[in-house]
């Protein structure tokens, strides 16, 4: 039989091409069994390696303490600030981090907007203003 990839013949029974190294067995043939090429096969193994430089896995610990953070009054949501604020924009971090810390910063903004114009518009309401002039004479 002839080889699909170099060309060469080769014996119909041999399981590799001796030629280019290609795997002539039916189960085994990259083409067949995942559409790709030996050649690209071959170069696969590199990407996770990459992959791996770029961005580690992070620990369930390390998103434990990460996530708790804001929850903790004052000085936890101070620290999850400027975490997320390092974490967005410093060269150093993972990108798995950085990508997240870019998402929560959003978040973060988008939450505060909502939060102070509701508290202005609850602040134009009369029956708050009312209620707020009753608790400032209780106070006095
Ligand atoms: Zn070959």
């Amino acid at each position: 039989m002839i080889c699909e990839i170099c060309g060469k013949t080769v014996e119909d029974d041999a399981h590799f091409c001796p030629n280019c190294g290609a795997s002539l067995r039916r189960g085994d043939r990259f083409d067949e069994a995942y559409g790709k090429t030996p050649m690209q096969e071959t170069a696969a193994p590199a990407a996770p390696a990459a992959s791996a430089a770029n961005g580690e896995t992070i620990s369930f610990g390390n998103w434990f303490a990460t996530l708790i953070l804001p929850f903790i009054p004052v000085f936890g949501m101070i620290a999850f600030l400027v975490m997320t604020v390092i974490w967005s924009f410093s060269g150093r971090i993972s990108q798995t981090k950085k990508n997240w810390a870019r998402a929560q910063l959003l978040v973060s903004v988008i939450v505060f907007v909502m939060l102070v114009s509701m508290l202005s518009s609850m602040m134009k309401d009369p029956a708050f203003q009312s209620m707020m002039q009753e608790y400032m004479q209780l106070m006095q």
